[in-house]
């Protein structure tokens, strides 16, 4: 909107954005000059285009998302815990968090939920959910929301992988080998 250089920071946006049109397209001054345009052509097909745009946002709504547990990386979960020492009950080693991922997602394929997932959680993003919520990063019954807030947002990894793809843990090794031992 400042007619600024596309930076590290758009490069970054561009990277999470999902939607049709650009970023950089939908921020164009140009374009949004348009819409205070009194040209009537111009008005409608600025409208036909935000249209377009809401549809696709719809669909994106409208498909079901995935059931999906929440992911803590080795380093995340370590900071999480460091600044918050209440979660620890919840999280007693990330090894023992990783295991409690797998046999719950099992679990709940055993008893015929389809389309499961794991949603890989960050500190930053999770103090911004708990402050969107009005309520401290402590309180556990927010760990599930976050986790539906980020397969909503079509964040979730479907699980289960292959048995010859790389495990969801990250741990680079395939699922045959790792979380997918037992199964
Ligand atoms: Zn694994």
């Amino acid at each position: 909107m400042l007619g600024a250089p596309h930076d590290q920071w758009d490069t970054l946006a561009d990277t999470l954005h999902s939607m049709p049109v650009s970023l950089d397209e939908l921020h164009d001054p140009k374009r949004v000059w348009s819409l205070g345009s009194d040209n009537p052509a111009e008005l409608a097909a600025e409208i036909s285009r935000l249209r377009a745009e809401l549809g696709a946002y719809r669909e994106a709504l409208s498909r079901p998302f995935p059931v999906a547990m929440l992911h803590w990386p080795a380093d995340e979960l370590a900071e999480l815990v460091a600044a918050y020492p209440e979660l620890s009950a919840e999280y007693p080693s990330h090894e023992e968090h990783l295991a409690t991922i797998e046999t719950a997602l099992r679990e709940l394929a055993s008893s015929g939920t389809p389309n499961l997932g794991v949603v890989t959680g960050t500190v930053p993003s999770y103090e911004a959910f708990a402050a969107s919520e009005g309520t401290s990063p402590t309180d556990t019954t927010l760990l599930p929301q976050y986790a539906t807030v980020l397969a909503a947002r079509g964040r979730a990894v479907p699980w289960p992988p292959e048995r010859g793809d790389a495990c969801w843990c990250g741990s680079g090794q395939s699922y045959g080998e790792c979380h997918g031992l037992a199964a």
